[in-house]
C-alpha cells in the first residue's frame, strides 16, 4: 500500500476544505447516537460537517483532529460527555477560545465550552462568578460598572478559566498578583465524572493545585473570582522608532525596577506586517512599543514617572492617560483576529547590559529576522508575593518576563522556532529556574512542562494529579 492510500478501517475527518486521515478511533453509531441523547449541547464525531468549525483555534497555527467534540451548554453535559470518554478509553481536551492550543489534540474527545456564558456579579462579596467560555472582555464590562476590574491579561478576548488556571499575569498584577491568587471556587468535573466544588475549605488539595496546574485536574466548569477595585487607571502604550531600541531597552533596564507596585509595564520590539489598516508611520516597520499602566488617581504621578522614558527617543504614535478597565486591550494592543502564531517564554532573575545587549543582538531591529514580537514585562510587586490561600502557580521568583513570537506558518516551520529559540538561547545566563505556565508557547513534552514548575511543587501536583486522574485522562494541554 502506497502511504497516500487510506486504509479502510481508518475514518476520514474533515479539516477546512481538507479531508485527511487520522488515526482516531471510531465508534458503533449508536454510541454516538447515545452520547447525543445524553447532552444539551451539539456532538460531533470525526466525518461530520461542523467538526472543524466546532474545535477552530485562534491560534491557527495547531488545529485540532479529535475523534469526537462535544459543544457543552452546561455542567451536566461536561459530566456526560467527560464519562463517555472514560467508557471509551478516549482522552478528554477542552477549548474556550483557542488561543491557547499546545497541540493537537488527535484522537481525543473534545470539550468546547464557548457555549457555557453564565456570569453573575456579587458587588458585595467582590466576586464574579464565571462559566467556562467566558471571555475577560464580559468580566471587566460587568465588573466596570461596579468600581471593579478582574485581573485580566494583555488581550480581553482570552478566556478567563484558560488564562487563570496557568496563573494569569496582566497590567493590574504588580498591584495585584496573578488572577490565580484571587480565585475563591473552582467547579471542576475530574476523571471520576463527578462534579467537585473546589475551595480553601473543600478539597483544599485539589484546589491548591487546579490553580496553577492548568488543564491538568479536569475539565473546570465555572470559577468564582476574587475582583479588585480600580478607582483610577492612567495607562496606553507609546510606538517609538525601531532606531531608538538600544536607547530605549538600556533606559528601560534601569527604568523598570524603579517603578512602584501600582505600575505595570512591558518594551517590545515589534515587525510590524505592511498592513493598509495600520497608520502609516508603523505599517510595516519594526518599532517599540512600551506598555504602561498605572493604577491610581494621582495622574500627575503617574506621568512624572513616565517621563524618562519619553524622553528617550521618537515617538511615532500613542496614547497614554485616563482609561476605563474594559479598554485596558489599548494597552498592549494585541492582534484580534485569529492568526498562526509560534512563540515561547522564559522568565529572568536579571535584566543587566549585557542582557540587553544579547536581546537586540539577536532580535533587535537592523536583523531581517521573521519574528512578529520580542517583548519584556516587568515582574515583581504582588507578582512575587505568595498567594493568601497558596496555590501551584510558578515563576513568582522572575524579575522580569520574556516572550518571543513569530508566524506559526509551515514555510517558516523550521526558520522561526530555530531563531525564537535562539533569542531565549541567549538569555540563559540570566533566566530564572521557573517559567510561567501561559508563557510556555511550544513545548516539546512534559518534560518541558514540568520543568517550569519547582521541583516541590512539581512533586505535589504530580501526586494530585495521580490521586484524580491516575489513568491520564487530561493529558491533552499542558500536561506534566
Ligand atoms: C493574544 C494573547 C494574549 C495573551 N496575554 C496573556 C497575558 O497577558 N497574560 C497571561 O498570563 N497569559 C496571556 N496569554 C496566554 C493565555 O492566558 C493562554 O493561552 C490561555 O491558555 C488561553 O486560554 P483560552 O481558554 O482562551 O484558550 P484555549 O486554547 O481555549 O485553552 C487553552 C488551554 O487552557 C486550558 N483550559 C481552557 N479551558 C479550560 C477548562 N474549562 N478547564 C480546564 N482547562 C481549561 C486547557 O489546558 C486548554 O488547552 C495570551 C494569549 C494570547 C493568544
Amino acid at each position: 500500500m502506497s502511504l497516500t492510500e487510506k486504509p479502510e478501517h481508518l475514518p476520514a475527518v474533515a479539516i477546512g476544505d481538507a479531508v485527511l486521515d487520522t488515526l482516531a478511533p471510531s465508534f458503533p453509531a449508536a454510541d454516538v447516537e447515545d452520547l447525543r441523547g445524553r447532552v444539551r449541547g451539539p456532538v460531533y464525531a470525526a466525518g461530520d460537517d461542523g467538526l472543524a468549525a466546532e474545535v477552530a483555534t485562534w491560534n491557527v497555527a495547531i488545529q485540532h483532529t479529535p475523534a469526537i467534540a462535544v459543544g457543552a451548554t452546561c455542567a451536566e453535559d461536561v459530566v456526560a460527555a467527560v464519562s463517555w470518554a472514560v467508557a471509551h478509553d478516549l482522552g478528554v481536551a477542552v477549548q474556550a477560545t483557542g488561543h491557547g492550543p499546545v497541540r493537537n489534540a488527535a484522537g481525543s474527545l473534545m470539550i468546547t465550552t464557548r457555549r457555557m456564558q453564565g456570569l453573575s456579579i456579587d458587588p458585595e462579596r467582590r466576586i464574579a462568578r464565571v462559566e467556562a467560555g467566558v471571555k475577560w472582555m464580559r468580566v471587566l464590562e460587568a465588573a466596570a460598572e461596579f468600581g471593579l476590574a478582574g485581573l485580566c491579561g494583555s488581550s480581553s478576548d482570552v478566556g478567563v478559566v484558560g488564562y487563570t488556571l496557568g496563573g494569569g499575569m496582566g497590567s493590574l498584577g504588580r498591584l495585584h498578583g496573578f488572577a490565580a491568587d484571587h480565585v475563591q471556587a473552582v467547579e471542576i468535573v475530574t476523571a471520576d465524572g463527578r462534579l467537585r466544588r473546589l475551595s480553601a475549605d473543600r478539597e483544599p488539595e485539589l484546589f491548591w493545585a487546579v490553580r496553577g496546574g492548568k488543564g491538568n485536574l479536569g475539565v473546570v466548569t465555572a470559577l468564582e473570582i476574587g475582583l479588585v477595585p480600580v478607582s483610577s487607571l492612567y495607562a496606553g502604550g507609546i510606538f517609538f522608532s525601531g532606531d531608538d531600541a538600544p536607547a530605549l531597552l538600556h533606559r528601560f533596564r534601569q527604568w523598570a525596577p524603579t517603578l512602584p507596585d501600582r505600575v505595570s509595564t512591558s518594551i517590545a520590539i515589534l515587525r510590524m506586517p505592511p498592513m493598509d489598516e495600520l497608520p502609516p508611520p508603523l505599517r510595516g516597520q519594526t518599532v517599540v512599543h512600551l506598555r504602561f499602566a498605572y493604577v491610581g488617581e494621582d495622574h500627575a504621578e503617574a506621568e512624572r514617572l513616565l517621563e524618562p522614558m519619553k524622553a528617550v527617543g521618537t515617538i511615532l504614535l500613542g496614547f497614554v492617560g485616563p482609561m476605563r478597565t474594559d479598554e485596558m486591550d489599548g494597552i498592549h494592543m494585541d492582534p484580534v483576529d485569529p492568526l498562526p502564531a509560534w512563540e515561547k517564554g522564559m522568565l529572568l532573575d536579571d535584566l543587566t547590559e549585557e542582557t540587553v545587549d544579547a536581546l537586540l543582538r539577536t532580535a533587535g531591529p537592523q536583523l531581517d529576522v521573521p519574528l512578529i514580537m520580542a517583548e519584556v514585562r516587568l515582574m515583581g510587586g504582588a507578582l512575587s508575593r505568595p498567594a493568601t490561600v497558596p496555590n501551584a502557580v510558578p515563576g513568582r521568583s522572575g524579575a522580569f518576563a520574556v516572550l518571543v513570537l513569530g508566524p506559526g506558518i509551515p514555510e517558516l516551520a523550521q526558520v522561526v522556532p530555530a531563531i525564537g529559540r535562539g533569542v531565549l538561547g541567549a538569555l540563559q545566563p540570566w533566566a530564572s529556574p521557573e517559567k510561567m505556565i501561559n508563557f510556555l508557547g511550544d513545548v516539546s513534552g512534559p518534560g518541558e512542562v514540568a520543568a517550569a514548575y519547582p521541583p516541590a511543587t512539581l512533586e505535589r501536583l504530580r501526586a494530585v494529579k495521580h490521586t484524580v486522574d491516575p489513568a491520564g485522562v487530561f493529558s491533552f494541554g499542558h500536561a506534566i
